[in-house]
């Protein structure tokens, strides 16, 4: 049965949707991956060849019962990658899930059907701990929290682990966290390097050797409607991610080739 990963962090900009994107990229040359988009913002949608304006239907159907994840996927340019695209009215959703029966757990029951169809589904989640956020945490096997070598980088960090141990107490018991990435680092600056250090002490258990440096490459991607892997495969960025992607199949959620499976 395909493990379920999500990708959370409660602060925007710090490089869940390329990792989304690109560990989707990678595995998904080995075996078949999906991609949900749980962000009303859509960018993993726009990046991967839709149109949140028209798209239909998407997450928001299958959120509200109104259609069947299977409905909603779609190919993609990338090879072995699915996608469940959101609309911008995912937005809506964040309000009209409070009403409904078993409002946290939406996207679980959603996923269900789907499971054995893919090695691997990846969410990708909006920039803050509403209940996109909580149904994605209720849905995954697993969590991967990307942080940003910055400045306060580990300002919040507290926030999102408190989230996935009162999703693990209350609604998912199974819900692990899978591993800390530290994404756009520059080994140049002194603060980056700091950064590393302070997450390394503090968490040094689920932080993934892999570290994603910061390149112009990563961040033009999306303007090309590639992953990196395509457009230049031999890049920092594609490689990073690549080693991440091994880091991943050693913590149990990689992708098995056919002759693997069978
Ligand atoms: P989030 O999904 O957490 O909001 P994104 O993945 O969209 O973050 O990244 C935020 C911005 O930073 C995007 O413009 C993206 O292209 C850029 N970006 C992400 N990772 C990198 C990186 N390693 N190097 C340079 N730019 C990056
Ligand atoms: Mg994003």
């Amino acid at each position: 049965m395909g493990r379920v990963i999500a990708i959370a962090n409660q602060k925007g900009g710090v490089g869940k949707t390329t990792t989304a994107v690109h560990i989707s990229a990678c595995l998904g040359l080995v075996g078949p991956v999906l991609v949900v988009d749980c962000d009303p913002q859509a960018n993993a949608t726009s990046w991967l060849g839709q149109d949140p304006r028209s798209v239909f239907p998407s997450v928001y159907e299958a959120l509200m019962g109104e259609a069947a994840l299977a409905e909603v996927v779609r190919p993609t340019e990338e090879k072995g990658l699915w996608l469940a695209p959101a609309s911008y009215g995912l937005a809506g959703a964040q309000v009209e899930l409070v009403d409904l029966p078993d409002r946290e757990l939406r996207l679980r029951e959603a996923l269900a059907p789907v499971r054995e169809t893919y090695q691997l589904i990846v969410l990708d989640c909006p920039p803050s701990l509403g209940l996109l956020t909580v149904n994605a945490l209720a849905a995954a096997d697993a969590v991967l929290v990307p942080i940003q070598c910055e400045y306060l980088a580990l300002e919040g960090l507290g926030q999102i682990l408190a989230s996935v141990e009162r999703v693990r107490q209350h609604l998912n018991p199974r819900l692990e966290l899978l591993g800390l990435l530290l994404t756009m680092a520059d080994a140049r600056t002194n603060l980056s390097v700091q950064v590393q250090a302070e997450v390394q002490k503090h968490f040094p258990g689920p932080t993934f050797r892999s570290i994603i440096p910061r390149t112009v490459r990563l961040s033009e991607a999306p303007s090309h409607g590639q992953s990196l892997l395509r457009y230049d495969p031999t890049s920092r960025g594609a490689v990073a991610y690549a080693a991440l992607a091994v880091e991943l199949a050693q913590r149990g959620y990689g992708v098995a080739t056919a002759g693997e499976r069978s």
